[in-house]
């Protein structure tokens, strides 16, 4: 079969969810987990995949507002277009079908909205088995708990078999006109009962495919599920945790003594510079905006303003720290490597992670500082300078871990 074949999606999202809870507003697709609705997330996958023309979500009369407000924030290479749904899922899965029926399409993914993650590579396994010629491709997993049957009285009258039982999901793919086709036969033949798809296909005869589902892929029915699928988002989230480097060079000149780390070390040169020219600092406050965007040390401290003449690199640097602060960070650690044929930097390592610490606010055990020679090569070698590399590290967020 041909790459190009025309394949669309319906998203089923006109029920109205008051399992969730009664003191539920709007239906569950609406509710949002991790900061975007369920319906939202429900659509994502579909909206900027490659192989889809087209997305039509099937939603309830009243709630196009809703709709409207839900999926303001998404963006898709896809158009998408909104019919209102029927009374029971089945009937707005015909809907929906019906709705693109001039579409030319030749498969389609029916989707519930209340799935919100559903992941590409699922989306995938659908299509695969549907240019390999299934009518019908049901995404399932293999029921992994103990099976019981209880009887009126919440007793348990039999153990079932899971043997060769699988949990149904979606999206469900098929042939277009053979789903098309099994739902208008079942209009005509009164049968209202299925509540899937791929339902529909058994009944008119079809045969339905298994692809593999994802256990992660699951439908949101109880406040249960919503609290724990917020719980599995909050789990999944990676730390926000940024890193930045700086980079300076300042030439030697005649002097008393250089700046390093904030200690002035005895040498027969100085550090030229507006400031105090101490190198590492001016290297590790740009590494600390690097990490908030917050640009470099000369938006912040130009050198032409005369205000920080002879200033203590300190103040830069304390800057820095309290900008990241304002961006709600919090400095992990700084390292800064010195590159140096002069003075010797051995002697004043210890006293130089404890000036970082002190000027920053955190512990001398986050603090690294490193130095080398530069092997007598280039201006550094011929002690025509001195250059200085620093890399932060910031976690943004509370500190809780929330
Ligand atoms: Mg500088």
């Amino acid at each position: 079969m041909s790459d190009s074949m025309n394949v669309w999606a319906v998203i089923v999202a006109a029920g109205r969810g008051h399992r969730v809870g009664a003191d539920t507003r709007a239906p569950k697709q609406y509710r949002e987990v991790g900061g975007m609705t369920i319906i939202a997330r429900a659509m994502r996958p579909f909206l900027d995949h490659p192989d889809i023309s087209g997305v039509v979500v099937v939603i309830h009369a009243d709630d196009e507002e809703l709709f409207e407000a839900a999926t303001r924030e998404l963006s898709g290479l896809v158009p998408v277009r909104i019919v209102h749904g029927g009374k029971t899922r089945q009937e707005s899965s015909r809907i929906g079908l019906e709705s693109i029926a001039d579409k030319g399409a030749d498969f389609v993914l029916i989707h519930d909205a209340a799935r919100p993650f559903i992941d590409r590579a699922t989306v995938d396994r659908v299509i695969d088995a549907l240019r390999d010629g299934a009518e019908a491709v049901l995404p399932a997993v293999a029921v992994s708990d103990t099976l019981k049957r209880i009887d009126d009285h919440q007793t348990v009258i039999d153990t079932v078999s899971r043997d060769g039982l699988f949990a149904a999901q979606t999206p469900q793919g098929f042939d277009f006109n053979t789903v098309l086709d099994a739902h208008r036969k079942a209009v005509v033949a009164s049968e209202a009962r299925f509540t899937d798809d791929c339902a529909v296909m058994e009944w008119a005869g079809h045969a339905v495919k298994l692809s593999r589902g994802s256990r992660t892929n699951t439908k949101i029915t109880t406040l249960e599920d919503l609290h724990m699928a917020e719980d599995m988002l909050n789990a999944r989230r990676l730390p926000d945790i940024r890193t930045g480097n700086g980079y300076d060079v300042h030439r030697l000149v005649e002097g008393d003594g250089v700046w390093l780390c904030g200690i002035k070390i005895d040498h027969d040169k100085r550090l030229d510079g507006h400031s105090d020219a101490d190198v590492a600092l001016h290297a590790l406050t740009d590494a600390l905006l690097a990490t908030c965007g917050a640009g470099d040390i000369g938006d912040h401290f130009p050198p032409s303003d005369p205000q920080w003449k002879g200033a203590s690199s300190s103040i830069f640097l304390r800057k820095a720290v309290d900008i990241v602060a304002e961006h709600g960070g919090t400095v992990l650690n700084a390292d800064v490597s010195l590159i140096a044929e002069a003075p010797k930097i051995g002697p004043h390592r210890q006293a130089m992670r404890e000036s970082l610490a002190r000027i920053i606010g955190i512990t001398v055990d986050r603090c690294s500082v490193k130095a080398t020679t530069n092997e007598k090569l280039g201006f550094v070698g011929r002690d025509e300078g001195i250059a200085a590399i620093a890399t932060a590290s910031v976690y943004y967020g509370d500190l809780d871990g929330k």
